[in-house]
């Protein structure tokens, strides 16, 4: 079997009712995983194609993973439908917020903190203690983070973001140190500009992101889904700690 199939495995994705998470999820699925979603809206219409176009398992539970109540309810509904089955995680909730450094309050700096920071470590820590109680030779965690934990993004004012990022992208060697001892793996992704809903939102304050790549053009979301599904499958099996930016060049010129 090619060491980029997935056939066989388990994944759970967050934030995988649309966007790059749907992305990830798809991305999954055609490498042969069965996959689980968690969001906190109902998934894209696309989302119930992928289990007939890749002749896979998929389903969604409606999980808000910045609280610890639904994050574990969902996740212990998830393993008793997939009978405690997980080899991969992909946590990808995240929200931004567009304000001045010197505007920035605490409740929207808090809310950042609990989705992308708390909301992902703690998706991140059950699964890990599935993975190793269900002994999975393949366990494999893939965080994701984002180019803004690299450089400061031109315009966006999203400095609590950058933070929120900044810490996914520094706990990942600190968790794959703690977990290489069962053999699950933990890297991160950090994509560049992509075209979401997330971005949808702020576009008009970088009103010529294609020019800070140097390929011209900003993501889709399938151009970041490439990095995920390689860290997810044995083909990057000597990899861990790391972080792969996935960008179009923005902060390498
Ligand atoms: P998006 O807004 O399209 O999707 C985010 C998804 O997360 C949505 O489906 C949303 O409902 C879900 N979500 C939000 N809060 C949640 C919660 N509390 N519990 C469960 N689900 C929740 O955004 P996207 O651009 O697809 O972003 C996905 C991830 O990629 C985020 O972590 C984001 O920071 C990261 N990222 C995006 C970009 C980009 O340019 N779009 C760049 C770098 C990193």
């Amino acid at each position: 079997m090619s060491k980029f199939s997935l056939q066989g495995r388990t994944a759970l994705v967050t934030g995988g009712a649309r966007g790059c998470g749907l992305a990830f999820a798809r991305g999954l699925a055609e490498a042969g995983a069965n996959v689980a979603i968690f969001d906190v809206i109902d998934p894209d219409a696309t989302f119930e194609n992928i289990a007939k176009d890749f002749g896979i398992r998929t389903a969604f539970y409606k999980v808000d993973v910045s609280s610890q109540e639904s994050l574990e309810h969902g996740f212990a509904e998830f393993q008793k439908d997939f009978d405690n089955a997980i080899d991969i995680c992909v946590p990808c909730a995240g929200i931004n917020r567009h304000l001045p450094f010197l505007e920035f309050t605490y409740k929207e700096h808090h809310d950042l903190v609990s989705i992308n920071v708390l909301g992902l470590y703690f998706t991140a820590q059950l699964a890990a203690k599935q993975m190793i109680a269900n002994g999975t030779k393949h366990g494999s965690i893939v965080l994701v983070a984002s180019m803004a934990s690299h450089i400061a993004v031109r315009s966006q004012l999203c400095s609590a973001y950058c933070g929120t990022k900044g810490a996914v992208r520094s706990m990942c060697p600190a968790i794959a140190k703690e977990l290489a001892e069962y053999g699950i793996r933990v890297n991160s992704v950090s994509p560049g500009y992509v075209r979401t809903e997330m971005t949808a939102a702020f576009s008009h304050l970088i009103p010529s992101w294609e020019a800070d790549a140097m390929n011209g053009r900003i993501a889709e979301p399938e151009d970041i889904m490439g990095a995920c599904v390689f860290l997810a499958s044995d083909a990057s099996a000597y990899m861990t700690g790391q972080d792969i930016v996935v960008d179009g060049g923005v902060t390498r010129w």
